[in-house]
């Protein structure tokens, strides 16, 4: 059907429906006989596909040419067990990427989109899901349209429709019915699912939903969890490839070398270039780190925010700049009128009853009305009273860049104009004398300085009804104010001072008042309150200035979402790294350009959803504070794991070269190299993933953004742990006699070493052992786990046949015991000395700055 040839009148009675909307029993039928209002994804890869890509890896292949090779020379049990730790490892590899894979699958539902539904007389948000065919929809500023909609009332109606026609600029819309037939582009009296509304309201009928829809026919998925890697583990990849290309070369060499050297048997050799690459290659590390990265992303999604771009969980720990919105983030959004000041009572309560966009039908309870927070309040004020609401012939729909919102009535004699916005804004259009500006100019100031937010209201009698456009409002009619508080949040104090500890500084930048701002950034506890910066102060600087004067103004008032972005980019010219919050359609830009794009999950538009980083599902200002957390946190934690995983991969692999350059017997057969990494890959892996945040981490600075993956300190950390891992092993292992006691106490060795290093690794810098110690309980199950399987290999006669290792006397245990021990002893102490060093030129620095 081509509902754009159809008019208004036609199309309801074909859908079944009127201006009131469907009822609800209606709509649930259409619901069960039509289907969800979604496009189906395109054809997903099939589970086993995922699970044989693991197969494909070249270390995977080069494992399983070796059992090949193993089987066709006779050595079956080798064989096997090379050909089982392939197949493990597949498993461990698919499964870590499926939790990955289910973690964002998560986030892409929480980030769901609404919509707005006129049914049985009462508008009402639902999830855009959920309409049907014959709803009617209402449309403003900032959102995404949700479904095609056939347009029954436009105000001002622009709609960016780039998506479907590649036509960035914004196409004005009507209701007028079309005879001819139009491609999507030009059917001016629809709005198409995808679409972007960048200004004025609307409303319309839902004409078809997902896969029926435009969007749908070319089947585009709208929203996604966008790259699913972090620099981090990009460059852990790299790394990865570098060691393997590393490996080839060390191959070679150690080839020549004891083939013409030592004349060593080629079957020999062999298994023992097999054992290096799988020892040395930290080939699990990329995959654990991923999904650390994704079970934190799960984990800040239970505490609110939602990250939708990795990379954020990264920058995240490096911010050092917090922009955010005042309204319902760092206030209460609990608006309640406290103060009017006027002498035309009756003339105010007509406006608030009558501009605004809530209140469809008279003996509406606010209580059942949902939306903008301002009007809320207004319609709260007004409910006692019992007005009856006029009919709308015209209306100007709110914007923040222009602060105001018009409506106009018919009356007997022509029509009548309401506006309510920012009094200043309003006084501008109205005809006062110089004394009753003054006046009213000093009642609003009064009213704001006590934190109220205030509103104006006018109204203009017009001769005749006609089109409402900006140009009729002037010589308007100021008829009052009304102060509304709107108290900060607690939890928004503390996490401002939380924030501000952590070395992050905290900026406010409102559209409200200048008085008002500066209230409530005091009583929040912003550090540079005593100068405010309004966005006409902004206009009239050169970049250069606003670079100086950025740094120095933490509260910015009556600004436009333009504003924002000018702000961003000087913090960022200044060296800052910075996270801005912003709801509306105009804060898009500001977000993309910010280094963190914080969008509000309430009150947000869904355009400023799409264009940022990270969502906050419940607007909160803390919950910023406990995403940077979170992220700092995360960031540890793939730092720790890789500190724990080099040295453990180097250890290995040193001790097998030593081998081949000292012509001394393998002192670990590749199948004892392979039980120890598969065992390790297991159990220890992720446990750091699950430590928990250092105290100390809202109270240090922000990570530097050029901090590469390996500092100078850990290369002195992974060689020197390699070092004390193997020399003590070796020399104790070669004080017995028999090999398979020697590789026993090796094995043994090696596998408690690593398990009390990674005891070591929980902090990188503070003690391991502190008041956090029994908070992982992820690392002590996986360290329980790992000794269980030790032990059986130790002692179980059958895994002993396999792996070659015999029974260990108590008195050799000890000894090894006693040798972890001792890692454990040096790395703390080598941490306490190098925290001390740091800390000192730390205070250096900061007594000569
Ligand atoms: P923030 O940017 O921190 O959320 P804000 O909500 O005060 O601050 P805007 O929503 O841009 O910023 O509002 C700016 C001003 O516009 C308000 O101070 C108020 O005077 C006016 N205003 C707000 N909402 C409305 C509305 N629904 N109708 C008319 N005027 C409004």
């Amino acid at each position: 059907m081509n509902w754009y040839k159809q008019t208004i009148e036609q199309t309801m009675s074909k859908m079944n429906t009127s201006s009131n909307g469907l009822s609800k029993v209606e709509r649930e039928k259409r619901l069960a006989a039509d289907g969800y209002n979604k496009i189906e994804e395109k054809q997903q890869v099939k589970p086993w596909q995922k699970f044989l890509k693991h197969y494909t890896d070249l270390l995977m292949i080069v494992l399983m040419v070796a059992a090949v090779l193993k089987f066709v020379t006779g050595d079956f049990v080798e064989g096997t067990i090379i050909f089982l730790v392939v197949v493990i490892n597949g498993f461990v590899s698919y499964w870590q990427e499926r939790k990955a894979e289910e973690s964002l699958d998560g986030l892409k539902q929480m980030m769901g989109q609404e919509a707005v539904v006129v049914s049985e007389g009462t508008k009402s948000t639902i999830s855009a899901e959920e309409l049907v065919q014959g709803d009617i929809v209402a449309l403003k500023a900032g959102d995404v349209v949700p479904a095609d909609l056939r347009l029954l009332e436009v105000h001002d109606l622009l709609i960016e429709e780039s998506i479907l026609t590649g036509e960035s600029e914004a196409a004005e819309k009507n209701t007028a019915v079309l005879t001819k037939e139009a491609p999507a582009g030009d059917q001016k009296n629809m709005a198409f699912s995808g679409t972007l509304v960048q200004a004025g309201s609307a409303l319309g009928i839902v004409a078809a939903t997902g896969d029926d829809t435009e969007i749908g026919k070319i089947n585009h998925a709208l929203q996604s969890v966008e790259q699913q890697t972090t620099p981090l583990v990009k460059k852990m990849h790299q790394l990865n490839k570098q060691i393997f290309r590393g490996i080839l070369v060390l191959i070679v060499f150690l080839l020549f070398f004891t083939t013409f050297r030592h004349g060593m048997e080629w079957n020999l050799m062999f298994s023992a270039m097999i054992a290096l690459i799988v020892a040395m290659i930290p080939e699990g590390l990329p995959a654990v780190l991923t999904m650390i990265l994704s079970l934190g992303v799960k984990e800040m999604a239970r505490e609110n925010a939602i990250i939708k771009n990795m990379p954020s969980v990264e920058t995240l720990g490096a911010m050092t700049v917090i922009c955010s919105d005042k309204t319902g983030t760092l206030t209460e959004n609990k608006m309640k009128v406290m103060d009017l000041a006027t002498s035309e009572t009756q003339m105010v309560m007509d406006i608030m009853n009558n501009c605004q966009e809530l209140k469809l039908k008279d003996h509406q309870s606010a209580k059942e009305l949902q939306g903008n927070p301002t009007e809320l309040a207004l319609l709260h004020y007004v409910e006692e009273a019992d007005l009856k609401l006029k009919t709308v012939v015209g209306k100007i729909p709110f914007s923040s860049s222009y602060k105001f919102m018009a409506t106009m009535h018919p009356e007997a004699d022509g029509a009548m104009i309401f506006v309510k916005g920012a009094p200043e804004v309003l006084m501008k259009k109205s005809i006062l004398t110089e004394t009753e500006k003054t006046s009213w100019s000093n009642q609003a100031s009064a009213l704001a300085q006590k934190g109220q937010r205030v509103l104006g209201f006018a109204y203009k009698k017009v001769a005749s009804q006609q089109e409402l456009t900006h140009e009729l409002l002037s010589e308007l009619t100021f008829a009052g104010l009304a102060g509304i508080i709107d108290p900060p949040k607690q939890s928004a104090i503390q996490a401002v001072k939380e924030s501000q500890e952590a070395g992050i500084t905290v900026k406010m930048i409102t559209g409200d008042h200048k008085e008002t701002a500066k209230a409530i950034g005091e009583q929040i506890g912003l550090k540079h309150t005593a100068k405010v910066l309004e966005g006409v102060d902004i206009d009239a600087m050169s970049e250069e200035e606003l670079a100086v004067q950025v740094q120095q103004v933490d509260v910015f008032a009556r600004t436009t979402p333009e504003h924002k972005l000018r702000i961003v980019t000087a913090l960022q010219n200044n060296g800052e790294i910075v996270g801005m919050t912003g709801d509306g359609v105009n804060d898009a830009p500001a977000l993309k350009k910010a280094d963190i794009g914080i969008a509000m999950g309430i009150k947000g538009s869904e355009v400023s959803k799409q264009a940022a980083d990270m969502v906050l599902a419940d607007d909160n200002f803390h919950t910023i504070a406990k995403a940077v957390k979170e992220g700092r946190r995360i960031f540890d934690n793939l730092k720790k794991t890789i500190n724990f995983f080099l040295p453990t991969a180097l250890a290995q692999g040193l001790i097998v070269v030593w081998a081949l350059l000292a012509n001394q017997p393998l002192p670990l057969t590749p199948v004892q190299i392979l039980w120890v990494n598969m065992v390790t890959t297991i159990t220890l892996s992720y446990a750091l993933g699950f430590e928990k945040a250092s105290e100390d981490t809202m109270k240090r600075p922000p990570r530097g953004t050029n901090e590469g993956i390996l500092s100078g300190y850990s290369m002195f950390r992974i060689v020197y742990v390699s070092l004390i891992i193997m020399i003590p092993a070796y020399l104790l292992a070669m004080s017995f006699e028999g090999q398979a006691l020697q590789q026993t106490i090796l094995l043994q060795n090696i596998v408690l070493a690593q398990a009390v290093y990674m005891i070591n690794c929980r902090e990188l810098v503070n003690p391991a052992l502190n008041k956090g110690l029994l908070q992982n309980k992820v690392l002590f199950a996986s360290l329980g786990i790992l000794l269980l399987l030790q032990m059986s290999v130790v002692f179980l006669p059958f895994a002993q046949q396999l792996i070659g290792t015999v029974g260990l006397s108590l008195g050799q245990q000890v000894v090894i015991a006693g040798n972890a021990f001792l890692l454990f002893l040096v790395v703390e102490v080598e941490k306490r000395i190098t925290k001390h060093f740091s800390d000192k030129k730390e205070k250096k620095s900061v007594s000569q700055n």
